[in-house]
């Protein structure tokens, strides 16, 4: 026998580490289990919890259709997996590398543990095309610079989606309840939760594949139209497998008319590749958690100021792109990225807050929240990660919803307090004078900042931490 131990790969189709267990005859049938550990939860708010206890329900069902269960545990998993190799006689176990530190220390200690026992171990790169340090500079180093890193990702051939396991490769066992968000201390979700599981991940990609991809270089700035696939919970969790995904992306560019919507296909497949270039990061670097990539020649003196990031929070900033942006995640969990990039702008540009406040925040609330690309996308809108925003180039929050909210569309849906004010002086809000502001909508709330100011004092905060004061 030997145990699969599922982590951020809850999916039995296109699972390289569950194909290449099942295809170990020598080894015997495997035993698919799921460890319930702190680190699993951690800092995890409830939509979070509930995408993955659905993805689990999912994953069970289908081991139920294969002949076996999901066997669920509960625990340190260096002390769980070895009981269990103990409980089912199995002398392997294994699993899908994942790329955190944290996740890496994990891994260490259950390698260690297993080793103790003289249980074999063996670990694959399921998460992405092309694992951390395959890609390298022609000097051998990783990639600080997306575009190089594309360049060459693009270029590389992939690999065919992994085969399921058949039902004779599975062990027949029956495994425990997967327990409800409240066994686990959660309340329900104040957010809509989109369906987890591996069906509900097909329908996405075939639906984005049969028609917005083809518009999404286009329209994928634009948050109203709602253009992207929003498959990002799906990747995080892995309830559909990389693989399969650019399988289907290839298929969708042979299918595409024209050289524009070719294009927008290999558009999208750029976004993939940012995903891998932020994992490279993050293992690489495993301290970008909680540290700046970019060394500045002093601290970059962040302000304190409570209310402004509770303001911040509530989306009640007065600053209408940024506050729809925050009601979306707080209503859905989920916030388009052009908005994810203006908030996260308006966080550290305009309030002179600390990027890490926001990456806390959004870490709670959003059901996509992945390590690598939440703190990739904060370290980037903050000018301290790899390949940054420059620190000079900030956003204007009024221009960027003129631009990508022309007629206010975005914003009304998720500030209604501003439904009904004509979409010029949605925009304009911050510049309106105080009575203007109380007659149009007396319910939304005055700009709690003067962006001029502020990125005046935003260039000097930074120009210090660079040491030319
Ligand atoms: P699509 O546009 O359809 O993209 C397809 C997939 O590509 C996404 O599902 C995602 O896996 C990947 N992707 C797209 N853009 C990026 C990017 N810029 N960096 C890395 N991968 C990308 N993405 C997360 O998956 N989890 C996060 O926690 C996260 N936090 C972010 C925080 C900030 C401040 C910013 C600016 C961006 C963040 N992103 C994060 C990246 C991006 O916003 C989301 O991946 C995207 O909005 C998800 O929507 P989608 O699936 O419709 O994307």
């Amino acid at each position: 026998m030997q145990l699969f131990w599922h982590r951020r790969d809850l999916r039995t189709a296109d699972n390289l580490g569950l194909a290449a267990a099942a295809d170990g005859d020598e080894f015997g049938d495997v035993v698919p289990v799921f460890c319930f550990d702190d680190g699993v939860m951690e800092h995890a708010g409830p939509p979070r919890v509930a995408f993955m206890l659905d993805a689990l329900d999912g994953l069970r069902e289908r081991y139920r259709d294969l002949g076996s269960d999901l066997v669920v545990r509960y625990g340190d998993p260096s002390a769980v997996l070895p009981r269990l190799a103990g409980e089912y006689d199995a002398d392997r176990v294994v699993w899908n590398h994942d790329y955190s530190g944290l996740a890496d220390e994990r891994d260490r200690a259950v390698r260690a543990a297993l080793s103790d026992t003289g249980i074999t171990h063996e670990q694959f790169h399921d998460a992405v095309h092309h694992e951390p340090g395959a890609i390298r500079t022609n000097a051998g180093d990783p990639y600080a610079v997306y575009t190089y890193f594309w360049k060459k990702w693009r270029d590389r051939e992939k690999a065919d989606p992994a085969p399921e396991p058949a039902p004779g490769d599975l062990a027949a066992v029956s495994g425990g309840a997967i327990p409800s968000l409240s066994d686990l201390g959660f309340d329900d979700p104040d957010a809509a939760v989109p369906p987890a599981g591996t069906a509900a991940a097909r329908e996405r990609l075939e639906s984005f594949c049969e028609a917005d991809i083809h518009r999404y270089e286009e329209m994928r700035d634009y948050p109203a139209e709602g253009a992207t696939s929003k498959l990002s919970p799906h990747l995080k969790f892995g309830t559909i497998g990389v693989r399969e995904v650019f399988e289907r992306t290839e298929a969708a560019r042979a299918a595409a008319d024209g050289e524009a919507e070719r294009e927008s296909v290999v558009e999208f497949q750029g976004q993939l590749a940012w995903r891998e270039f932020y994992a490279q990061v993050l293992s690489f670097n495993p301290e970008v958690v909680t540290k700046n990539y970019k060394d500045y020649a002093n601290p970059i003196e962040w302000r304190d100021d409570e209310a402004a990031l509770e303001a911040w929070k509530r989306g009640e900033t007065g600053y209408p792109i940024v506050d729809a942006g925050m009601r979306q995640l707080r209503d859905e969990a989920f916030m388009h990225n052009r908005v994810r990039m203006i908030v996260a702008s308006f966080l550290t540009k305009d309030l002179l807050l600390d990027w890490r406040a926001g990456y806390d925040h959004f870490r709670e609330r959003l059901v996509d929240h992945d390590t690598a690309n939440d703190n990739g996308g904060w370290q980037w809108a903050a000018s301290t990660g790899t390949d940054a925003q420059p620190y000079f180039r900030i956003f204007n929050p009024t221009t960027q919803g003129e631009r990508y909210d022309p007629d206010a569309e975005y914003i009304t849906e998720y500030v209604p307090e501003l439904r009904g004010v004509p979409a010029e002086q949605i925009h304009a809000w911050p510049d309106l004078d105080a009575d203007e502001r109380a007659e149009r909508a007396p319910e939304y709330p005055d700009p709690i900042v003067d962006h001029s100011e502020r990125r005046e004092h935003a260039l000097a905060m930074f120009e210090r931490a660079r040491g030319e004061d």
